[in-house]
């Protein structure tokens, strides 16, 4: 992890991510050491190793932006001994959905959910955390150290790049939260951002307030002509295409604008995990003992809905690069055709399965189909291109 010194007792951590770094921030004094997030599961190891550099055997507080996985995913490397706090809603968060795939233990669940504000006194300082629900996810929190002039925004504002709102998060209530941080923090602070090593200021949000306030009328226009998504990509102007970076891209917030826009405040009937009856499988089967179990939950009531094409892929993809087993993520992948058998992203999925184990005939085979069922699938073009297809 690298170290970047804020001033004399605020460290901000940084890990290396796939697309962005994930950034924490450690605050260190006599009473001992409060960190705000705890980064990625895979590199708890690391996390402890920075902890013991800063001179301290666990962290006395945590506390949590949000129930991200690379903002909680180290909350149990030091066992029960911090102090876990959190938005309420957040421990429940924890338990579902990709969170199941970090199995995380009941340590790193959080000890203290707050509804309001609270200040903790530490190290001589006040610690303010703020409350900022229904931004970018239901259950945010921002972290304020008003006597060092310094406060980690978590993913409020993640960076310069177009955040997005998940986890019943809301993508109208970030430019008001936005404002509402401007109002409440000194002109000076330093901030801190979750995906954005280094030092920002109360005019980074400025900008992307302006980006956003130029941006969500024309998006919402567009929408209402029924402009196509990719369409609607489109309408980003060339001057900001340096906010446009992978991960943080405008057309996963064009996304999330559209999904906004089409809510029409009725309760979503819950869909059930297909995630726990796989994670289950899979400590002890094969790729085929896990389709087994999975057909068990379905024949018991599971019902499958489209959504849980996202779940069975992402499931998939986790055991074949995480875990290292192609051949066990490609039984899933087939079992995935079965399921969703017009699902372009399906198909191109099993397809990369089948190219990983060197089935280069199948592989073609359902790049092409998922092509058929949507020729905007560039992934598809290209790596047929890789396979000598043209
Ligand atoms: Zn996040």
């Amino acid at each position: 992890m690298e170290r970047h010194p804020i001033t004399d007792h605020i460290v901000q951590l940084s890990q290396e991510g796939q697309l962005m770094p994930a950034c924490l921030t450690a605050f260190t004094g006599e009473d001992g050491l409060l960190l705000v997030d705890t980064g990625m599961a895979a590199q708890a190891d690391a996390l402890k190793a920075a902890v013991a550099e800063l001179g301290f055997a666990a962290p006395t507080y945590i506390v949590n932006t949000h129930a991200h996985p690379g903002n909680v995913g180290g909350n149990g490397a030091f066992g029960d001994v911090p102090v876990i706090i959190a938005h309420h809603g957040v421990r429940q968060q924890m338990g579902e959905d990709s969170h199941v795939l970090l199995d995380l233990p009941d340590d790193a669940m959080p000890d203290l959910e707050i509804e309001a504000d609270m200040t903790l006194r530490f190290n001589g300082e006040r610690v303010q955390i703020i409350a900022i629900p229904g931004s970018h996810t239901a259950h945010d929190l921002i972290v304020h150290f008003p006597d060092s002039g310094v406060a980690c925004l978590g993913d409020i504002y993640p960076g310069r790049f177009f955040t997005t709102a998940v986890y019943g998060g809301k993508m109208e209530n970030l430019p008001v939260m936005l404002r509402e941080i401007i109002e409440l923090l000194p002109e000076d602070t330093k901030l801190l951002y979750g995906h954005q090593a280094g030092v920002g200021s109360l005019d980074d949000l400025r900008e992307m307030l302006a980006i956003w306030d130029e941006m969500i009328p024309q998006v919402k226009a567009g929408i209402a002509e029924g402009k196509e998504r990719q369409e609607l990509a489109e309408l980003l102007p060339e001057k900001w295409a340096d906010v446009n970076i992978p991960g943080g891209g405008f057309i996963a917030w064009v996304f999330c604008l559209q999904r906004d826009l089409q809510d029409t405040g009725e309760p979503q009937p819950a869909r059930a995990s297909i995630l726990r009856p796989m994670f289950a499988a899979q400590k002890t089967e094969n790729g085929d003992g896990i389709v087994a179990a999975l057909k068990t939950a379905i024949n018991d009531g599971l019902a499958i809905v489209p959504a849980h094409e996202t779940d069975l892929i992402q499931f998939s993809y986790w055991l074949q690069r995480a875990q290292e087993r192609p051949e066990d993520a490609l039984a899933l992948f087939k079992y995935g055709i079965e399921l969703f058998p017009d699902a372009w992203n399906t198909h191109d999925s099993l397809a990369e399965a089948y190219a990983v184990v060197g089935e280069k005939d199948l592989a073609i085979a359902h790049y092409k189909k998922s092509l058929e069922l949507n020729p905007d699938n560039a992934n598809a073009t290209t790596e047929l291109a890789k396979l000598g297809v043209e």
